[in-house]
């Protein structure tokens, strides 16, 4: 039977990235202050979810590097017995002056999301500027040097924006030794998504496969839903994580903390616990939280597909979710 290791948290909803896809221009429709998670209350969360066997802990937001202290989130987990791994999802544009200190405080793994490789493009699908594209670049570099090995570059696939880019994501993956891992488009609560946006991932690996030669699979450690593979005749690593087009529900070992203190049992799905309103409740006590983060992964156990989930809906954006 499958088990639930892995918690991604979201600590922020705020972003200095407005990227199309996820974050309406003028979004003024922030999480207040007082609703956000302070740290010791994260805390408590990952302690609770340790009895139940979680161990790897993923950061992320918003932009996770725009909240303050962030590195002292990072070394308060790395001292929860049985979390054996915390990783960090960003934007990068922080990530070359924090690294170290992230480093030294215990992140073991960093993705750093890059849509595509040119500075116009991603200047415009991000609304910022070409200044940004380059520290995004050099965020990698650094992160590299810091030791954060394998650096993942997350890219998702729009049709007509980025898909001409393959090859050259393929080529970016050997010379800078990153793993690329192509994601689908999802419809996740913006107008950006529509269905003439969507590749799959399918058409990608074709591509792939017509330039270069076969994809051999990786043998993979863990579970979860990317599928790592090797380009023959390059040194190039590409991950594929196919949310639309192959439900991997039953390979799912994650669940999610928004910033706000729910529990989301399923990306796709507007289902939540509030594990803030029991944190903050006057009679709390940590038996009450851990009953209900069981309860809800039995439930998230039961449940046997996206397609149940589907019929909930998802209403949330996805800077308030975290990916
Ligand atoms: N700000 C950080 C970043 O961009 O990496 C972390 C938060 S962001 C919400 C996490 C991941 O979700 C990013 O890799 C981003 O590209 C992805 N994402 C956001 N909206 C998406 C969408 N509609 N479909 C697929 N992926 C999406
Ligand atoms: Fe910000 Fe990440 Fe969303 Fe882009 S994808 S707007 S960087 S949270």
């Amino acid at each position: 039977m499958k088990k639930i290791e892995y918690l991604r948290i979201s600590v922020t909803d705020r972003c200095n990235f407005r990227c199309r896809y996820c974050m309406p221009e003028g979004n003024k429709e922030f999480i207040p202050h007082p609703e956000i998670l302070r740290y010791e209350e994260i805390i408590e969360i990952i302690k609770a979810f340790t009895d139940f066997g979680v161990k790897s802990v993923r950061l992320t937001g918003g932009e996770p590097l725009v909240r303050k202290g962030i590195e002292d989130l990072i070394s308060m987990i790395s001292e929860i017995p049985g979390i054996e791994e915390i990783s960090l999802t960003t934007n990068g544009f922080f990530l070359s002056e924090k690294v170290n200190r992230l480093k030294k405080a215990g992140l073991k793994r960093v993705n750093v999301s890059l849509d595509t490789l040119n500075p116009e493009k991603f200047t415009y699908l991000t609304r910022t500027n070409r200044s940004a594209f380059f520290r995004v670049l050099q965020g990698i570099e650094k992160a590299k040097e810091a030791g954060l090995y394998p650096v993942k570059v997350n890219t998702v696939l729009i049709k007509g924006f980025n898909d001409s880019e393959v090859e050259h994501f393929v080529k970016f993956s050997e010379e800078m030794e990153v793993e690329v891992r192509f994601i689908e488009l999802m419809p996740v609560g913006g107008k950006f998504f529509s269905e003439e946006h969507f590749i799959p991932i399918s058409e990608v690996k074709a591509i792939i496969e017509k330039s270069f030669g076969k994809l051999i699979p990786k043998k993979v450690k863990k579970m979860g839903p990317a599928k790592s593979f090797s380009v023959t005749g390059t040194g190039a690593v590409i991950g594929f994580i196919p949310s639309i087009s192959e439900h991997f529900c039953s390979e799912c070992n994650r669940v999610r903390l928004t910033s706000d203190g729910k529990l989301r049992l399923c990306l796709m799905s507007d289902r939540e616990i509030d594990l803030k309103a029991i944190l903050r409740s006057r009679s709390y006590t940590f038996e009450e939280l851990k009953n209900e983060i069981g309860k809800a992964l039995i439930a998230k156990l039961g449940i046997d597909g996206i397609e149940a989930l589907e019929k909930l809906g998802c209403q949330r954006k996805m800077f308030t979710i975290g990916g």
